[in-house]
């Protein structure tokens, strides 16, 4: 597929460079046995790219949103899954703009080399769903430790991270003035919790994504692990968003392209009828579709990279790219399974595993339904639904 070079084709050769060291077969294989793909992650640490967005004082390469965007893209239109591994990218940035001096010092420089994952943010709970403001898992404050109970699930790679983000209740609902208010955001040393107070059971899914429930009974938190104000952690998390919607964007664009390379070159090659079945206008024009759909999604992630780069407001930007980027990569990918025919159901094409990864993004980390509910009261100012 041709597509014009931008001004981050330097990167993005590199980011490709050390992708086509892992070859679909990797990617299948990892796929097949539910693993985790440890040696991608090491490389990609290794050659500093997860730690594109911590500022160069702190061991990172301090890039924009845009250039880490691109590094996701490329992760996942090289044939991987950035899944794995995007929540390092990201998750520290709660730290980043609310911990306090020491707390950057002390994490900022270790996950920056990777010695530290930090791949886990554990918000959702089985009762309150999307409602966050419903959260029921409670940290009270004992002395110089806080107390965790309750239960979280679908929270990610807590197998394979060091350090996990928790959003807790530190304030009854009941009362507080706002629901949004009374709660708080703590680091949780996953190998200690492990041993005391934290029970981790894993959710065999639909995609090899390495997800959890957690059971907290009495688990201990030093309270200097507090991040920011103590209450004011719904806020944090919401703060953080932006950057994880256009990242996610990025994902699904790169698994758009991906999609329309693979069925773009299938559909010229197979021969059917006496001719290609590209040659056919049914299959030419969902093909064609999808790729004004992944090329406009495109446009919109780099407005909210721009905007974000700039520090001005991008939540609707950054949303609507999440929103156009997922439906985009989605049709893409139909378009191509349908396209590969009985092919594109076999393990060996990789489209049945790229079609279930971008299925994800529909749902998770926020739903459509949420983001069309976000324009609709925020940008649109219509009637709050809740
Ligand atoms: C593989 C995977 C990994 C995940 N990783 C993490 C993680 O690391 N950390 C974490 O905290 N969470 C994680 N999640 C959770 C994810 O963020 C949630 O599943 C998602 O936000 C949707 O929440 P829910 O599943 O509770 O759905 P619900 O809130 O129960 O919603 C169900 C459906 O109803 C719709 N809906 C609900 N309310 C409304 C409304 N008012 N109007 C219109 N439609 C509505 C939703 O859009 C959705 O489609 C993960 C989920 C999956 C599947």
């Amino acid at each position: 597929m041709k597509a014009a070079p931008d001004r981050y084709q330097d990167l993005r050769d590199a980011v490709r460079a050390l992708c086509a060291q892992f070859p679909d077969s990797y990617h299948r294989d990892i796929d097949a046995k539910r693993a985790y793909p440890e040696a991608f992650v090491d490389a990609l640490t290794t050659a500093g790219w997860l730690a594109a967005l911590i500022p160069t004082e702190y061991g990172g390469s301090g890039l924009g949103l845009a250039e880490a965007s691109v590094i996701m893209e490329e992760i996942n239109r090289s044939g991987a899954n950035a899944g794995a591994c995007h929540g390092q990218m990201y998750n520290m940035g709660t730290l980043l703009r609310h911990g306090s001096d020491a707390q950057k010092q002390l994490y900022l420089p270790k996950i920056a080399s990777g010695e530290w994952r930090l791949q886990s943010m554990g918000v959702t709970e089985p009762t309150s769903g999307t409602d966050t403001t419903k959260i029921r898992t409670t940290a009270v404050k004992r002395g110089d430790r806080y107390v965790v109970n309750g239960q979280k699930v679908w929270i990610s790679r807590v197998q394979h991270s060091d350090w996990m983000i928790l959003l807790a209740r530190t304030t009854p609902l009941a009362e507080v003035k706002k629901k949004t208010e009374g709660m708080s955001i703590f680091m949780v040393d996953l190998r200690q919790a492990e041993k005391s107070g934290m029970a981790v059971r894993p959710i065999a899914n639909m995609v090899n994504h390495e997800t959890n429930e957690l059971f907290f009974e009495n688990l201990e938190i030093p309270a200097e692990n507090l991040i920011g104000q103590e209450g004011k952690g719904f806020k944090y998390i919401l703060d953080g968003l932006n950057a994880e919607r256009t990242l996610i964007a990025a994902e699904c664009i790169g698994d758009g392209w991906w999609f329309i390379d693979r069925v773009t070159k299938y559909a010229s090659e197979r021969v059917v009828f006496g001719r290609p079945i590209g040659q056919n206008q049914g299959v030419q024009f969902p093909i064609a579709e999808s790729y004004i759909e992944v090329a406009a999604a495109n446009l919109m992630r780099f407005r909210a990279c721009e905007l974000f780069d700039a520090h001005q407001p991008c939540g609707a930007e950054a949303n609507m790219a999440k929103y156009l980027a997922a439906k985009a990569s989605w049709e893409a990918a139909n378009a191509c399974i349908q396209f590969h025919g009985g092919f594109g159901f076999a393990d060996e094409y990789d489209v049945e595993r790229k079609f279930r990864e971008t299925r994800l993004y529909q749902v998770a980390p926020i739903s459509t339904n949420l983001i069309l509910s976000y324009v609709a009261e925020h940008v649109l100012g219509l009637p709050r639904s809740f």
